[in-house]
């Protein structure tokens, strides 16, 4: 057991984490970082795992980085960390490629040239898709460069602001798509970028929403080499290399308050570790639940917290195949397959919930008729292997306990649903399936504490007053850093952990 002093001790090494230790020690050489992680690995969901058996490697999360463009957010503070060129980074050529009732077709990666192929297969739509682009142009931008607005290096026009402000503040994007359209299948094609953070068009803010289209479609979007281990693992070593520690298969069990209300540091299972400053990277309710004494009044920041709603979790499917994909019908980095009733998904996803989640329905809204995303990441890396992932979003509501039949029956179902739907509309893909696993919320769970299964951190909703559950926290030198507070995305992720690098001050 030991009993050691650091500058600050980071609980939790996911990729929030490790970007704000790496400027941390860029900025501040000779700053002394702890990094306690659980898992076996660096970087939450930002790491892989590997089955030798089929040699192959499942990237956790990453299919696109977004803000990768000149002018990306995400790009600029890569090169500013010296990692733009080492990280070998991929650009698609599409945004996704969109399957529905036989029908594929690829979105470019390029917002106007995104619109123009929409408008030629929408034409009815074109009022509605102009003011669509037009919106993620102006609103959306706003929204991205909301850190340079705070700094002032960004003007945004105030008259825009306060138009967004007025009329979209309170709408979700499927109000605010049902207002532009009324062909139920633009609709799906707009909102699935929703699912690279978590939401349904039921879900999400349509502004916050108008801000994720603009970081992957108008900022540029771009896949790491050797995934997203290999740019946890550069980050991890930059700490390392400053002389701090990452300590891995480590559970930390409390965060320690002195009596003048300041942390002191962490007790792990490994011993306990000295810091006036903690860095939480945990699910804030987990930490808030699990990790302080009970004699800590954390009732205010409680009371916050059951406003902040976790985002979507995922069911995913690792799948290899015995050929390339791109051989065997799929040749996009990404697909989008849409069900063919897609207009329905919405709403049977409302009736699922409101029904409490029964099992059949669920699985008929969240496996089978919601969107399904799918990365062929041996097109973005083949060193890889064969390697194809399906996701949809799903709720943990209707997932029985680990370990119980009915958990192990209804993966194998899932599995069957979402390999079902792409051989549909993958056909040559049929009979070249070599292997299958399944993640499910509970898998999310279990490998990295956050609510509810979210891997995307908290839900950006209409309502955002739980966001703020951490102003005031009544221990001093505790911070969070995370999804839950940057938002999801490896961007937001990057940016959040610059801003708290900049106001770092020894206690
Ligand atoms: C399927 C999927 C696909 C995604 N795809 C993309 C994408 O393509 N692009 C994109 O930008 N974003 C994507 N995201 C979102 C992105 O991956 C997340 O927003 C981001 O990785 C969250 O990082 P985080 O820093 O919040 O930490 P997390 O990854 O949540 O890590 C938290 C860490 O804390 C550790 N921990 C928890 N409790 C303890 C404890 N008591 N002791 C020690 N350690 C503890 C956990 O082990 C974990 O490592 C995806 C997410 C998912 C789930």
């Amino acid at each position: 057991m030991s009993e050691e002093r650091w500058d600050a001790i980071f609980v939790g090494a996911g990729i929030t984490s490790l970007a704000c230790a790496a400027m941390l020690v860029q900025r501040h050489p000779g700053l002394r970082l702890l990094l306690i992680d659980k898992h076996i690995v660096a970087g939450g969901y930002a790491t892989t795992f590997a089955r030798a058996r089929v040699d192959a490697t499942f990237d956790c999360s990453l299919h696109k980085l977004s803000g990768m463009n000149e002018g990306g957010n995400l790009i600029r503070i890569l090169r500013d960390l010296g990692l733009g060129e080492s990280l070998g980074l991929v650009y698609p050529d599409d945004y996704f490629c969109a399957y529905h009732a036989g029908e594929a077709m690829a979105l470019p990666n390029d917002a106007d040239e995104a619109e123009a192929l929409l408008l030629s297969r929408f034409p009815h739509q074109a009022e509605g898709i102009a003011t669509f682009f037009e919106q993620v142009r102006t609103h959306g931008r706003n929204g991205y460069y909301q850190f340079q607005m705070l700094d002032g290096s960004f003007e945004p026009d105030m008259a825009q602001l306060r138009y967004a402000h007025r009329n979209f503040k309170h709408k979700t994007v499927r109000e605010a798509l049902r207002e532009l359209f009324d062909d139920p299948y633009l609709i799906e094609i707009l909102a699935a970028p929703g699912i690279y953070v978590g939401g349904y068009p039921e879900d999400l803010g349509y502004l916050y929403y108008l801000h994720v289209v603009y970081a992957t479609l108008n900022r540029g979007n771009a896949y790491v080499t050797g995934a997203s281990q290999r740019l946890s693992n550069l980050l991890a070593q930059r700490v390392v290399d400053a002389g701090g520690r990452l300590m891995l298969g480590t559970r930390v069990e409390a965060v320690l308050t002195g009596e003048d209300g300041r942390t002191r540091g962490v007790r792990t299972n490994r011993g306990t570790f000295h810091a006036d400053q903690v860095y939480i990277n945990a699910s804030p309710h987990y930490a808030v639940r699990n990790l302080f004494a009970e004699d800590v009044d954390l009732g205010q920041t409680v009371e916050k917290l059951a406003a902040l709603k976790p985002a979507r979790s995922t069911t995913t499917v690792y799948l290899v195949t015995d050929r390339a994909p791109g051989e065997l019908g799929l040749p996009h980095t990404e697909s989008m397959l849409f069900a063919d009733m897609p207009g329905d998904s919405s709403d049977l996803r409302i009736a699922a919930e409101r029904a409490g989640f029964p099992d059949a329905e669920s699985e008929q809204a969240f496996w089978r008729c919601s969107p399904m995303e799918v990365t062929n990441y041996h097109a973005l890396d083949p060193d890889g292997g064969h390697v194809v992932c399906l996701n949809v979003l799903d709720s943990i509501a209707h997932w029985p306990q680990r370990r119980t039949p009915a958990y192990r029956a209804k993966k194998v179902r899932a599995c069957d649903a979402l390999v079902e739907r792409l051989l549909s509309h993958v056909p040559d893909l049929r009979g070249h399936v070599v292997h299958t696993e399944v993640a499910t919320p509970h898998t999310y769970v279990r490998f990295t504490n956050n609510t509810d299964g979210s891997g995307y951190g908290a839900m950006v909703g209409t309502d955002l007053r739980g966001h703020v559950f951490h102003h005031g926290f009544p221990v001093a030198g505790v911070h969070f850093l995370s999804a839950w507070v940057a938002g999801p995305s490896y961007e937001a992720a990057f940016g959040y952990a610059e801003m708290k690098a900049r106001q770092w001050k020894r206690a």
